[in-house]
């Protein structure tokens, strides 16, 4: 970094000669970051080379995969350590097939989420392309048609310019060659029309409406975050009804109770 040509306003400091003086060198480079392509990490607020997350919180963020161990073969979720019994599963009729998740919904990836989904940072999608690859490659055997996610609809797309799964499923559809789509959007509903809805089945559903064409037999849904697995259940309820023979559900976080 130092062969870069300075001048009285870029030299480093002449302290900087004592190599443990750390602090100056951070404020130095903090001070010429752009010249040096360094930034700013999103989570400790240290120079980053480049990225949006330094080398020590993407660690972090990577610590926090979730592990298939002791989980529903199904829903993904955790059994409980008597009789493997799945509450989840025993509870409802689950319509998908299986679920697999990626990170657990730490506060590191919380902050990432957020800023993902209403910052408008949306290349931070590229934080889940390593686990996406690993998805593929553990699913090559598997007979997948599309990429499926969820329209979130005009309410959302106030607050942003993008839908936060497009970026994710298209590149999963890509590293698999397979089409991503908007198979399903969120309907809005009127307000008399949900209030029927709640009195006849004294609950509140999302609305999940499909959009388009089919999309194949196989499918993978994409979501951004599991939390009840309400969504997901009934995304996956609709694409049967409409035709689709099995659905994994992907999603990229995790909120378990632990966090
Ligand atoms: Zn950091
Ligand atoms: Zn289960």
């Amino acid at each position: 970094m130092l062969a870069i040509k300075t001048s009285a306003t870029f030299a480093p400091p002449s302290r900087l000669r004592q190599p443990a003086d750390f602090r100056l060198l951070r404020t130095w480079l903090g001070r010429h970051a752009h010249l040096l392509h360094v930034t700013e990490c999103l989570l400790c607020h240290e120079g980053t080379n480049g990225g949006a997350v330094c080398g020590k919180c993407l660690q972090g963020l990577g610590r926090a995969r979730v592990q298939p161990a002791g989980r529903c073969d199904r829903c993904y979720l955790r059994l409980s350590s008597k009789d493997a019994h799945c509450s989840f599963c025993d509870d409802r009729n689950v319509y998908f097939d299986r679920h697999i998740s990626l990170y657990q919904l730490t506060p590191a990836w919380r902050e990432i989420l957020h800023h993902w989904k209403f910052h408008n940072g949306r290349r931070l999608y590229g934080l889940f392309r390593p686990a996406l690859r690993r998805i593929r490659s553990e699913l090559r055997n598997t007979r997948i048609d599309s990429v499926c996610y969820i329209d979130s609809g005009l309410l959302s797309r106030r607050n942003r310019r993008y839908q936060p799964c497009l970026d994710p499923a298209r590149y999963l559809a890509s590293l698999a060659g397979i089409p991503a789509r908007a198979g399903l959007r969120k309907m809005k509903s009127t307000r008399q029309s949900e209030e029927i809805f709640n009195r006849r089945f004294f609950a509140v559903h999302d609305k999940i409406a499909p959009n388009g064409s089919s999309g194949g037999a196989v499918q993978i849904l994409l979501e951004d975050l599991w939390t009840t697995g309400a969504t997901a259940n009934e995304a996956a309820r609709v694409l049967k009804k409409n035709g689709v023979r099995k659905v994994i559900v992907l999603s990229l976080l995790l909120r378990e109770e632990t966090f």
